[in-house]
């Protein structure tokens, strides 16, 4: 084979379909979030962000960057080992003692990334529970559908938030056959919510466990933050809560939460915890920090909820197509993989405003769209300035008003 004009010939076609990913190149700062340096072209321009999934701000915070310091200054960089092999230090344990008492859970077990806590959990339990029949919602995130494929467990796509759908295939198979219903609380592309109680109806009827992705809502909702679950009153329903520390937490790292025994299985068992380097002291100590701040302030919650309900407000006035969104995603439909480059393009370099283009396979063909994301630290004057701006490009590049 020619790998080299192989790679090159796939690159290309990506560059064709106007879907090549180009990242934008950022120097996040703590004394001006959500401005940023933005490095382009050997030049630097000062840019609001628009879409970072640090959604409260939080990693710009000095709660958070100063526990980080001193905790890196005390105890160092790195975690020297993996969890079994000297790398479990009193900061891992405090991180998880939080978790789970955030959670109203019995234990919680900490991951490197939301991504190898979803693949490792799935994976694991899909593995080593006999006869396990995985049945995951439509729109899950990859690293569930991984997680589950990895598996080898058989596994039923159900429609997506549709409690009737996942009903039927589960009344496919007897009550006593294992039983593992996956799905989110938010949905981070479209910015809607599972209807958590009624998926919880169906899975209890058939026996079934119920793991909860909440790495969109942790930090977001509930009264003490905790994700959709508190805020529904269904935490003691859902069987394994799983979430980041990536994004309203504003550090790194992922997690699970459940009973003791469920937890310490994962642990036990689980490849992507046990073979690999725990995350950093540091990272545990801010993020430990950062819940606590964010559990203790419901009036962050209160305030991001309404800056995201008054630019969905302020864009559907001015027949900007801002997508059905529950949540505090404020997805805006362009429809087209190249226009959508376009428009995020045109924001940037002609107002200094960076929000990242959200093509397929991210979302389907046809759907290709802005995603914004504000946070608290959002202010009106900001809020102002974005909005003149996304009405010039969609002047500008004739994209339809009214798509939504
Ligand atoms: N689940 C969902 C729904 C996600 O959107 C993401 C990341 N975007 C993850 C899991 C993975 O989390 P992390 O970024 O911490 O790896």
């Amino acid at each position: 084979m020619e790998y080299k004009s192989y790679f090159a010939d796939r690159l290309r076609d990506l560059r064709d379909e106007g879907r090549y990913r180009v990242f934008c190149d950022l120097e996040r700062r703590t004394d001006r979030f959500p401005k940023a340096i933005n490095h382009r072209d050997g030049k630097t321009y000062d840019v609001t962000i628009w879409c970072s999934n640090d959604y409260m701000g939080m990693g710009m915070h000095p709660v958070v960057t100063g526990a980080i310091a001193d905790t890196v200054q005390a105890c160092g960089s790195g975690a020297g080992g993996t969890r079994n092999i000297s790398g479990t230090t009193h900061h891992h344990v405090l991180l998880e003692d939080e978790l789970a008492s955030w959670h109203d859970k019995e234990a919680a077990l900490i991951f490197t990334s939301g991504y190898v806590a979803n693949l490792t959990t799935l994976m694991t339990l899909g593995q080593q529970i006999p006869d396990l029949v995985i049945f995951s919602d439509a729109l899950n995130h990859n690293s569930m559908i991984e997680g589950v494929r990895h598996s080898r467990a058989p596994k039923k796509i159900f429609k997506h938030n549709d409690p009737k759908d996942l009903d039927r295939l589960l009344s496919e198979y007897p009550r006593a056959q294992p039983k593992l219903v996956a799905f989110e609380s938010v949905y981070s592309m479209d910015g809607d919510i599972a209807p958590i109680a009624d998926i919880c109806d169906v899975a209890e009827k058939h026996g079934a466990l119920t793991f909860l992705d909440e790495v969109h809502a942790v930090g977001m909702y509930g009264e003490q933050g905790s994700g959709v679950a508190e805020r529904d009153g269904v935490v003691d329903r859902i069987d394994i809560i799983q979430a980041t520390m990536g994004k309203a937490i504003g550090c790194i790292g992922g997690y699970i939460a459940g009973d003791a025994d469920l937890v310490d299985f994962v642990r036990s068992f689980g490849a992507g915890f046990i073979f690999t380097t725990s995350l950093p002291p540091g990272i545990a100590a801010g993020a430990r920090a950062s819940i606590q701040h964010l559990r203790a302030h419901n009036e962050l919650r209160v305030r991001h909820q309404e800056r995201a309900a008054t630019l969905k407000r302020r864009l559907r006035e001015l027949n900007l197509p801002v997508m059905d969104s529950v949540s505090h995603i404020v997805p805006v439909l362009v429809g087209d993989a190249a226009l959508c480059k376009q428009a995020s393009d045109l924001l940037l370099t002609r107002h200094n405003i960076y929000v990242q283009p959200i093509n397929y396979p991210t979302v389907p063909r046809g759907t290709e769209r802005l995603r914004i994301t504000p946070t608290p630290l959002h202010d009106d004057a900001l809020m102002d300035h974005l909005v003149a701006s996304l009405l010039d490009v969609w002047s500008s590049l004739g994209i339809n008003q009214q798509a939504a």
